[in-house]
Parts: structure tokens; sequence; C-alpha cells
């Protein structure tokens, strides 16, 4: 159950430890196996981000962001291979409703997609004539927009990406317009927004602000937004204050319930607001998403490597 525990880990065993969580209320009693435990798949990322879980093909697309490459890990057997290098210095991830990958590029300042035939296209790198900042985290609606974040950490300095100004002069929640391809800012009242998801019904936003990175006085939280069914935000209250280190990726199971990464692993939150658990991981993670052929094996990013574990849950389907 702590740390003192997980030593397999670290003498480089796979397995990490049973039992491997910690239940803050009882709801979250139900949702993972006691028996269960976090398993080190990879290891050797500087920073390890943006998992996406292709279901077709049984694999895990995810960035590690300073070495500019992404890499793919096949569930069916296990072996890892570079899927892309360099890469753009991509960061997060998703699957579109026609299965193609939609990336966030720290290098190219813009949101691409990979199309069926592998060409790698634009989908957004400007907002009112001006280069974005850094995309971060992407989400795909069920009409078919795409909503990303904006922050600075990919022109902040070369580690992740290419060291330059901001030419918007802020950081954004964008949504690109389905039809028209329109960029448009929609959250304009954020530090530094960074994961993104929707509820399963779609009439909430949730977004990550790790401001504390720039704005030290900051708390680390996650805001809840209202959307329109025409794509209109608004509202945005707080949701949650991290509790250790920071929020950044997250992803939404069936039930609604939120597993954002944080700096000593997985925290599950109800959708009413309350921390009901954590999934304790060896190292600060960064993101995860819900893979496995029933959605119910959690892939993690954490810093130097790719872990998972199998839990009591599925995964929100998206596509
Ligand atoms: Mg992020």
């Amino acid at each position: 159950m702590r740390r003192e525990d997980r030593t397999l880990a670290e003498t480089g065993e796979t397995k990490v430890a049973a039992a491997d969580y910690e239940v803050l209320d009882q709801r979250f009693a139900r949702l993972f196996n006691g028996s269960a435990s976090v398993e080190k798949l990879f290891t050797g990322c500087r920073w390890a981000e943006g998992p996406a879980w292709f279901a077709a093909g049984r694999y895990v697309v995810w960035s590690d962001i300073p070495n500019n490459r992404m890499l793919r890990y096949d569930e069916t057997d296990g072996h890892v291979s570079v899927f892309r290098q360099p890469c753009g210095y991509t960061n997060g991830h998703t699957v579109d409703r026609q299965g193609r990958l939609v990336s966030c590029e720290h290098g190219g300042r813009r949101v691409s997609r990979t199309e069926h035939d592998g060409r790698v296209v634009t989908i957004a790198d400007r907002w009112q004539g001006k280069r974005l900042n850094s995309p971060n985290d992407v989400v795909v609606k069920s009409d078919g927009s795409i909503w990303f974040t904006d922050p600075t950490y990919g022109i902040d300095s070369d580690y992740e990406g290419d060291r330059a100004e901001s030419e918007t002069g802020g950081c954004n929640v964008y949504r690109v317009d389905p039809d028209t391809g329109e960029v448009e800012a929609v959250v304009t009242d954020m530090v530094r927004p960074n994961g993104l998801a929707f509820s399963p019904d779609e009439r909430l936003l949730y977004v990550v602000d790790t401001g504390r990175s720039h704005v030290p006085d900051l708390p680390v939280h996650m805001k809840v937004y209202d959307v329109s069914g025409a794509g209109r935000v608004s509202g945005g209250k707080l949701f949650a204050v991290c509790t250790e280190g920071f929020f950044d990726g997250f992803r939404l199971d069936e039930a609604g319930r939120i597993w954002t990464s944080a700096g000593d692993g997985i925290h599950c939150y109800d959708p009413d607001g309350t921390l009901i658990g954590k999934v304790f991981v060896p190292e600060p993670s960064a993101n995860c998403v819900f893979g496995g052929q029933k959605r119910n094996v959690l892939y993690i990013c954490a810093t130097t490597s790719l872990y998972a574990v199998r839990l009591m849950v599925n995964g929100l389907k998206t596509y």
C-alpha cells in the first residue's frame, strides 16, 4: 500500500506491489481489486506523456517529449518500439471518432492529425493570425470538434521543444470547428491550462490549470465548465485542488469518475468532486488512458516509464 513497499520496481522487476492503492472513501473500494498491481511496462523515457489507446491494433502510443519521439507499446506481446522520431516534440494525444491519431506538437506549435494513409496534416497552428504557444493536450467531442489547451511549456525552453516568445500573449483552451476549421478561444481565464476532458454527456468540460509552474502561490486545480450543445462554454468553477504534486492529464471512466495524474500516481475523483482513492505509482505521473480489450486497463505515463494497472471499472468510450 505504501511507497516503501514499492521496491520491486526499483530493482527492475515488472510487478511493483500488490494492493498498491489507497481507499479514501468507501466508494473507491469497489473500483480496485485488492490483488491487482501496478506493472512497469517500459522505462527509459525522459518525460513520458500523452498516452493514446488504439483499440483495433491493441497498442498504446505515447510521447517521450524531451527525446522528441513517440513510442508504441503492443499489448499483444509487450513489445515497445519507436513509433515516430523526430515527432515535433509531441505531448498529448487522442484518437478521434474515425480512429485517427490527433496530436499536440510543441515543436510544430500545432495540433496535427495522422491520416489513415500516414500523412500528418495540420489541424490548428494559429489563432487570430498568431502562432499558438505549444498545444499540450487534446480531446475530440462527438460532433467532431477538437478541443485543446495551449500553455507555454513547449516554448519556455529548449527542453520540450524550441524556445520562443508567445505570440498570442495568453494561454487558452481552443475549439476547432469540425466544419469550418475555425479556431476559437473558449476558455481564457486560466494561467496554464493543461489536461482536459468532457463528462460522459459532454455537458461539462474539465480542465486542469498548472499555473503554479509560473506563479508559485497558485493552487494546482481542476475547474469544470458548462458546455452547450452548440459548443459554447460558460461558468468555470473549482472542481478539485491537487493534494500531491501536480495534476496534468486525466481520463474519465464510464460512470464519469475522473482518474487524474498527480505527484504520487493517479487520483480518483467522484463526479461530486470528492477524492475517493489513489493508485500509487513510483514516479510522478503525467497522464493516463484506458485501454485493453475491455477498456479496463489504465495505462499511465509517469516520468521515465509506462505503467499499467487493471481496474474494476471501464474507461469511457470516446470512439
Ligand atoms: Mg499535459
